[in-house]
């Protein structure tokens, strides 16, 4: 890994890249629907991303939004959507007027401020859906999903030849509907997973910033974050097929998390539970 690419985790047909430890750079994205969920400081993946969900204002998220776009005009690649909680644009606005007139260089993109519930269309028949999340700024994290189709309960199990005839006699055989595939949370406190859609995405990925007794969950209410002690006890209630935790803090060694995870998390739930890659 480098920090020009990234490490890729990969479940099945899901694939994320990114980097992520609390306080120093997050940034993860599903380039399938064409999505990089914060910035970091602006690193090399995220360059041919398309569209740019940005969770909230703190620098190791969103401090990389100039050079992001800076980098993006000198390889030519098309403008970026980018979504910020709606607080967010004004100031955001400002710094990238200033840095534009600092590097002497215009910058195109499209800044679009997303309030909780709203919908954006990504790559092929993938959309986001933003949801509210819970930290010491205005925040928010963002769904996305897959518009999918399967056959009505009534018409399952048959063959061609009867599909084809109810198709011709004018019934309708099939219902569309929305697959969340990835939630990204963003920092938050644990009061997010009251969200459904969040708990059943195929992937979860999830803020746990501590760990072990080092810091106490009153610690990270405090801060705006989770202690993995507040995640078991949902565990029976997440249906996602993977939660992949990000945003450790750097005074967890990867081996230590390793051991926690083994340590805390009920043996039902192994396997399930992951931490996002990152350095040692
Ligand atoms: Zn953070
Ligand atoms: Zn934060």
């Amino acid at each position: 890994m480098s920090l020009a690419t990234g490490f890729t985790w990969t479940n099945n047909d899901i694939s994320l890249t990114g980097f992520s430890i609390a306080g120093i750079t997050t940034s993860v994205v599903f380039s399938a629907a064409d999505v990089c969920f914060d910035v970091g400081q602006g690193l090399p993946f995220q360059i041919p991303v398309r569209n740019i969900a940005i969770t909230h204002g703190h620098l190791d998220h969103a401090a990389g939004l100039p050079y992001l776009l800076g980098q993006k005009a000198m390889h030519g690649v098309p403008p970026p959507n980018i979504y910020l909680p709606p607080t967010l644009v004004p100031p955001m606005k400002e710094i990238l007027r200033l840095w534009s007139e600092i590097e002497d260089h215009t910058y195109d993109y499209k800044l679009e401020a997303l309030s909780p519930g709203e919908e954006r269309d990504l790559k092929g028949k993938y959309f986001l859906r933003t949801f509210p999340t819970y930290h010491r700024v205005a925040s928010q994290g963002y769904t996305v999903y897959l518009r999918k189709k399967h056959l009505l309960p009534e018409f399952r199990g048959l063959d061609h030849n009867a599909l084809g005839a109810a198709r011709r006699a004018g019934k309708t055989i099939d219902e569309h509907f929305n697959e969340a595939v990835v939630s990204f949370t963003g920092d938050t406190k644990i009061e997010v997973l009251e969200n459904e859609d969040v708990r059943k995405s195929r992937v979860l990925v999830l803020e746990c910033t501590y760990w072990d007794e080092r810091k106490t969950i009153e610690n990270a209410r405090e801060w705006g974050h989770i202690h993995l002690d507040e995640i078991i006890p949902w565990l029976d209630r997440l249906t996602c097929e993977k939660l992949l935790l990000i945003h450790s803090s750097a005074r967890y060694s990867v081996a230590q998390i390793h051991r926690i995870l083994e340590e805390k998390i009920p043996e039902r739930h192994k396997g399930r539970v992951e931490l996002f890659p990152r350095n040692p």
